[in-house]
């Protein structure tokens, strides 16, 4: 008969029987071969690794049983898993308990059970033996069943430990930091808040220099030496996970405080810098966060906790926690890059427009600027100043620019047969003039669409002009001998040397945004402007002012020789439709004389 137990250890010795996946899989020869020694070792016919489930005791291994299962009730295995002690029925007739059970009527008289213990104490079932004669048992075959229990037993935790354990450093990896999470949601379901550490000893840039240079051993040695250092920081109750190659994980103590957390994992990164021979080829940084549990998922706290770790190598802290603003950032630049691609297959998303620029000396529209627009099917409108740095890092930013080329030239074809509009200009990224083939591709689609080099002017941003500049050179200069004009956009921006820009072959500067605003104010901004204009004049380039709003900064930009403007004051980037009505509005308005023949063009 089963001694009951409080049923909260009953669930958890339930619990630790399910987290070992034993119940219900197939014999196994490591198992079988112990219980045919037990049966040896007694000279009895029935012998059996026995589980106590919630109703049935299941035999994972067993000599002379036809059923894998009997009912738990009256099973003298599940006394020996209730009790956890080693039972002896010398006789199930005469024993009170059993002489009606199940197994005394198919004519078992004897039985020997020892306890399948857990590390933890929870007592999984029974290693037993079973006769059919009454008999009686000697202490050194007491200590024998119960060596071939614990026999039993190392082979369920080495099974269990395969997949559970980083062969590197021989800690439990992420399969068990996310079961243990969940484990720990189950014992704590009303909810707590808890911290979590990720340790990222390097990045994969990092580790694949030193496995280049070192070999994959030195890689290992830096990882074996970063886990020894972490379990002695942690101490022997604190658990340690190995949860990718280069990272570890743990919990902090349940009432930790996140400030002191962050100065002891700071301490610790700093100790391990001036300790290893690591710390040279290195940067180890700490991802933080805090989690609720029963309501984190285990692997959405990794992956916070890798992005704050990532993160901290660019700060001059190596311990960051993580902000779930700077990871709804992250997630958006993220989802634009995926969506980006089809984006470009779809025509309802993508679109151009154009803003006037207007020559100063003559007020005359001169040309346009095509600029990017995205409706996002989900998102509504991004902006440029948003997609484009985020596309720019993705391979599509060729792809791009050749889309926002083809549209761009084949409305100036249709503008230049109407007579409307001599240029347009196409912003380019700086990948895109390290692309080989780049000049050969723009010169044949102006082919194309039967427009001179001339008619295109590229605009590059003083930035991307940095970036490159070696490599750029002989696209630009390509790109400059074919005709084609070249630009400097955001003029002022890239604290460049300006030996290097006057060895670019531009033939046109556009000022800054940033320097045009409340120009009329600003003293400083206005002597600024003044210089640049003269300097880039002294140069033999044309000076273009882009973000004019207002008539007092398009005054002064006349008086200081400026020669184009583009801004809010004359027009906003413009629909293609609506770019037309403007123009003609506009020819309507400076030359009323001339107003049939230019509305002729614009019909
Ligand atoms: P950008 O080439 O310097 O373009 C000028 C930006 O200033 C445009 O912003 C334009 O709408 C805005 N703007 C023009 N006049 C005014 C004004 O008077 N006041 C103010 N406050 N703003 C004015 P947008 O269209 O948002 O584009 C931002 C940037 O995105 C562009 O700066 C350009 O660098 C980039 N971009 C746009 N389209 C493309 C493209 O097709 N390819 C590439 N590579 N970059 C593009
Ligand atoms: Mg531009
Ligand atoms: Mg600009």
């Amino acid at each position: 008969m089963s001694h009951p137990l409080p049923a909260q250890l009953e669930t958890a010795r339930l619990d630790a029987l399910r987290k070992l996946d034993l119940l219900d899989t197939p014999p196994n020869e490591a198992f079988d071969r112990i219980t045919r020694m037990a049966a040896q070792l007694f000279g009895l016919p029935i012998a059996a690794v026995s589980l106590t489930d919630v109703d049935r005791q299941w035999f994972k291994s067993r000599v002379g049983v036809e059923h894998c299962s009997i009912p738990r009730e009256k099973a003298p295995c599940a006394q020996v898993a209730t009790t956890s002690s080693m039972l002896v029925i010398p006789d199930l007739a005469l024993d009170p308990c059993y002489r009606t059970s199940n197994l005394a009527a198919t004519g078992v008289r004897f039985y020997a059970g020892a306890p399948l213990m857990t590390r933890d104490g929870h007592c999984l079932g029974a290693m037993c033996v079973l006769g059919i004669e009454p008999r009686s048992i000697s202490a050194a075959e007491r200590t024998g069943l119960a060596d071939l229990a614990a026999m039993v037993m190392a082979q369920i935790e080495l099974q269990h430990a395969i997949g559970r354990i980083d062969p590197v450093s021989g800690i439990p990896n992420r399969s068990q930091f996310v079961d243990d999470l969940r484990d720990l949601a189950l014992d704590r379901p009303a909810g707590e808040t808890r911290l979590a550490a990720l340790v990222n000893l390097a990045t994969p840039e990092q580790m694949s220099s030193a496995v280049r240079a070192m070999g994959a051993g030195f890689v290992d040695d830096i990882v074996t030496e970063a886990a020894r250092m972490l379990r002695a920081a942690l101490g022997p109750t604190r658990k340690l996970y190995h949860v990718a190659p280069f990272q570890f994980a743990f919990l902090a103590e349940p009432d930790a405080d996140l400030a002191r957390f962050c100065d002891w994992l700071g301490a610790w990164v700093a100790l391990r810098a001036d300790s290893t021979t690591a710390r040279f080829v290195t940067t180890a940084t700490v991802g933080v966060a805090l989690f609720t549990t029963g309501q984190a998922e285990p692997q959405d706290l990794l992956r916070d906790m890798y992005s704050a770790a990532h993160d901290a190598i660019e700060g001059a802290q190596r311990v960051r926690v993580f902000s779930a603003e700077q990871n709804a950032a992250f997630m958006r630049r993220f989802r634009l890059a995926k969506d980006f691609g089809s984006a470009l297959e779809d025509d309802s998303q993508l679109r151009l427009v154009f803003q006037p620029k207007i020559e100063l000396a003559t007020g005359r529209c001169i040309g346009a600027e095509a600029l990017l627009r995205w409706r996002h099917p989900v998102l509504g409108e991004v902006s440029p100043g948003e997609f484009i740095p985020v596309v720019e890092q993705t391979s599509l930013a060729r792809a791009t620019t050749r889309w926002v080329l083809e549209r761009a030239l084949r409305q100036l074809a249709a503008w230049q047969r109407a007579g409307l509009v001599t240029q347009v200009a196409v912003n380019v990224s700086a990948v895109n003039l390290l692309e080989p083939d780049f000049c050969a591709h723009v010169l044949a689609r102006l082919q194309a669409h039967g427009l001179a080099p001339g008619a295109l002017a590229i605009e590059i941003t003083e930035s991307a002009l940095m970036s490159n500049r070696t490599l750029a050179a002989a696209t630009l200069e390509a790109l400059a001998a074919s005709g084609v004009q070249l630009a400097i956009d955001d003029f002022g921006t890239g604290y460049s040397s300006l030996a290097y820009l006057q060895s670019v072959p531009a033939k046109v500067v556009k000022i800054d945004q940033s320097f045009i605003r409340n120009l009329d104010s600003d003293e400083r901004k206005r002597a600024l402007v003044a210089t640049m204009i003269k300097l880039s004049h002294d140069l033999g380039q044309l000076v273009v002012a882009e973000g004019v709003e207002t008539a007092p900064v398009a005054r002064f930009l006349a008086d200081a020789g400026c020669d184009q403007v583009q801004g809010y004051l004359y027009a906003r980037p413009l629909a293609p439709q609506q770019f037309e009505e403007w123009i003609c509005a506009k020819w309507t308005l400076a030359r009323p004389r001339r107003a049939k023949q230019g509305q002729a063009a614009c019909a």
